[in-house]
């Protein structure tokens, strides 16, 4: 893979981690068991879902998505409809008045670029140039254009939720006041290629099996002793 956009930040203004991040991984592995990539959508059919995700929860926007592909079946078709139409549609993910807008603008821009759908040409462009193609569409940030090159292109992506942010400060991986967008190429110089997307994976399940937000359960955690953030010791 390519060497980094000269715009994003050098790693050499971060801190050290506490933990190693290939540690971390070892300790989750050993109770989440080891984690294999899995096609979830085509890449286009994933940035729309993904967009869906947003500030909602995975079921509300799984079930706006499968609600927008009954009523308006193609791409195409959402783009001519009412953006009433559409909204309606995927009413059940919430803020459906923003995010109507905002498919039919990405889809829009997309169809301006290519005259198609498939983005998995992608998949073959450096990891900066796709993450600066997907950015560039209206409405697109870091984490759903990460989900999709890591989710659906198979491309070193790793993108940062809600999950992965806490569990990564708690861990001492990033600092307390960085924020999820400027986690990404941070914890993208800090983990390997081959292990983001296991990691993802991994903090993103540990967020929501023990390390959860209201109350981490440090008792149950394999890095309950080298933790910075333990409640168990
Ligand atoms: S020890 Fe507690 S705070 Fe630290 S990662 Fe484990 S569950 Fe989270």
């Amino acid at each position: 893979m390519p060497s980094r956009s000269p715009k994003r930040p050098s790693s050499s203004k971060k801190r050290k981690p506490t933990l190693a991040p290939a540690f971390v991984k070892e300790r989750l592995i050993s109770i989440y068991g080891p984690i294999e990539w899995r096609p979830r959508m085509i890449a286009i059919d994933e940035l729309i879902f993904t967009v869906l995700t947003q500030n909602t929860s995975d079921l509300n926007a799984e079930r706006a998505y499968d609600s927008l592909r009954k009523v308006l079946p193609t791409w195409g078709q959402v783009i001519e409809a009412e953006t009433e139409q559409v909204a309606d549609a995927i009413r059940q993910g919430g803020l459906a008045n923003q995010k109507s807008i905002r498919i039919q603008n990405i889809l829009v821009e997309i169809l301006k670029r290519l005259g198609h759908f498939e983005l998995e040409f992608l998949a073959d462009r450096p990891l900066e140039e796709a993450r600066e193609w997907f950015t560039s569409l209206p409405g697109v940030g870091p984490k759903t254009a990460a989900v999709v090159m890591s989710f659906s292109l198979k491309m070193p992506a790793f993108p940062i939720d809600t999950h992965i942010h806490r569990v990564s400060k708690r861990l001492g991986l990033i600092d307390e006041k960085t924020t999820a967008d400027q986690a990404h190429p941070i914890m993208e110089e800090m983990i390997p290629e081959n292990d983001r997307y296991d990691m993802h994976v991994l903090l993103i399940t540990h967020g929501r099996q023990i390390c959860k937000a209201r109350i981490a359960q440090c008792v149950r955690c394999p890095l309950v002793k080298e933790c910075p953030a333990s409640t168990q010791g």
